[in-house]
């Protein structure tokens, strides 16, 4: 788990291990860590896209266009709220249903088909609103040919009208212009005409193409003049489709049934979908047992353009999902098992961005210790300098006190020469010979020899034959381990310099 991977990361060894601000854990450090709870990490997306192509269904190149045959339009109701969307699709529900003679009840599938007074059928999507709409075309499920765009004869241009625009704009389907409540006596269309045109769209009776039609949805007038417009508009953009082949399908509502189980209606786009096809959809899948249209009446076959119930689905697909058809089971759950494993990889994935975050943030506090620890030595270098300058300058005028100073890190070492810098006096100077980090070496020893200096070291030793030089030497070596006996013995030794005053 996440959680482990980070438990791993306390246990990269501190910033003292690195060299610089460039160090990173290296591959084989973060292996042993992970690897210690159990944890992979596996990053090879090409394998994974390769891997994709012979393991996923992709769908299918169209045919070329005379294999193909015209579908019913596909079309969705827009507008402003209150301004009739459920109206308009319960008259056209009830005044033009496909299936009058079964007498059936309306099923609510989240689509249904009217049959035009010519004879050819129309599919609405019954999700009015663009909620529903856009949560499908997020999914990359652009289901509709045709929006049917509704205003309110009585009310105008409203904010929504205007959103729905924008919308049909960015998703680039066509727009007929539904003009309601044109029964109303303060019904105004030329008002609703002249705010279309402010949002670019031009209806044909002000020279544009966007066909506009009156109606009333409350009394069902002009429902066969938005039909026809409806069919002329689909004649122009010559919808077509293969009715043969694999099945590809949108899924526009998915619900589970008390009785009837796990249901989902698809919108065809290709092919004819029949009982017994075995289809796809994100990790769902389903061996079709049977087939409503939306009077809830079983059919034997759903062709493209229609919308059609599913039953049969062993997880419930999501709505905007595309549905592929495959050859048979077997296949089907090979395919599931593929997107079942990349949406693992997506999770490990996600999980390696998150440790790769955690691991800059360590970087960076790293880097920011290592920067500190740089202007402190800039700070130290600058003390060191300005001893050096006033040494020249005041050359052997008064006692002084020369040391060298040792200490075991950086660290203390920076922290002693913050000390030091407070004890400069006018009597007594204290010469800071030489300063470091590490042992108490030869060096060091000569080095405060020939300054008649004294070596201070904080938790270090002297290496080798360091001591025993400067016992010969007659070179004191003050090794301490606590900060304020080694300052306290400096004190000492600089109070003890300066002159005796009567
Ligand atoms: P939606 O929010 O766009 O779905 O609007 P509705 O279909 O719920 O309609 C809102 C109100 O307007 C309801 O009270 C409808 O009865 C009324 N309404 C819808 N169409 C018409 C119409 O053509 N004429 C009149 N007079 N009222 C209508």
């Amino acid at each position: 788990t996440t959680d482990q991977v980070f438990e791993a990361l306390e246990m990269i060894p501190d910033s003292q291990e690195y060299e610089d601000e460039h160090s990173v854990v290296s591959y084989g450090d973060i292996q042993k860590i992970i690897g210690k709870f159990g944890f992979r990490w596996k990053l090879e997306e090409k394998k994974v896209q390769k891997e994709k192509e012979n393991k996923d269904v992709v769908k299918q190149p169209l045919p070329d266009l005379s294999a193909m045959k015209s579908r019913p339009p596909v079309v969705t109701i827009m507008g402003h709220v209150d301004h009739g969307k459920t109206t308009l699709l319960d008259s056209l529900r009830h005044s033009h249903v496909v299936d009058q003679e079964f007498g059936g009840i309306t099923q609510h599938i989240g689509a249904f088909s009217v049959k035009t007074p010519t004879g050819q059928n129309i599919t609405f999507l019954d999700t009015p609103g663009h909620a529903a709409f856009s949560a499908m075309r997020a999914r990359g499920a652009n289901v509709t040919d045709i929006v049917i765009l509704v205003v309110a004869a009585d009310d105008g241009v409203m904010k929504q009208t205007e959103q729905s625009i924008e919308f049909t704009n960015q998703a680039n389907v066509p727009v007929i212009v539904a003009i309601n409540k044109m029964d109303k006596p303060e019904a105004n269309a030329e008002v609703v005409k002249n705010g279309l045109l402010k949002c670019g769209i031009q209806v044909e009776d002000l020279g544009g193409d966007v066909q506009s039609i009156p109606v009333s949805a409350l009394k069902g007038t002009g429902l066969n003049e938005l039909l026809d417009a409806v069919l002329v508009l689909s004649e122009i953009l010559e919808l077509k489709a293969d009715y043969n082949g694999l099945v590809e399908a949108s899924v526009i509502e998915s619900k589970t049934h008390p009785g009837r189980g796990k249901l989902s209606t698809a919108l065809i786009d290709r092919g004819t979908l029949k009982k017994g096809d075995v289809l796809v959809a994100g990790t769902a899948w389903c061996k079709v047992r049977g087939m409503f249209n939306d009077q809830g009446r079983p059919i034997s076959k759903a062709e493209p353009g229609s919308a059609v119930e599913i039953i049969g689905w062993r997880e419930l697909p999501h709505a905007g999902d595309t549905i592929l058809q495959v050859k048979n089971e077997k296949r089907a759950h090979e395919v599931i098992q593929f997107r079942k494993s990349l949406k693992e990889d997506e999770k490990a994935l996600e999980d390696a961005r998150i440790i790769h975050e955690k691991m800059e943030q360590h970087r960076k506090d790293y880097h920011d210790k290592l920067e500190a620890k740089r202007s402190a030595g800039r700070r130290v270098g600058a003390i060191y300098k300005k001893e050096r300058r006033k040494e020249t300058e005041t050359e052997s005028s008064g006692p002084e006190l020369a040391v060298v100073i040792k200490g075991d890190v950086d660290g203390s070492v920076e922290a002693l020469l913050d000390a030091l810098d407070t004890y400069q006096s006018d009597q007594c100077r204290l010469h800071i010979i030489h300063y470091g980090v590490g042992p108490i070496t030869e060096h060091d020893v000569e080095l405060a020899k020939s300054f008649n200096g004294v070596i201070y070291g904080f938790n270090v030793d002297c290496v080798g034959s360091a001591q025993s030089l400067a016992n010969s030497s007659k070179v004191d070596v003050e090794r301490h381990n606590i900060i304020y006996k080694l300052l306290d013995n400096i004190r000492d030794r600089l109070s003890k310099k300066l002159p005796l005053i009567d």
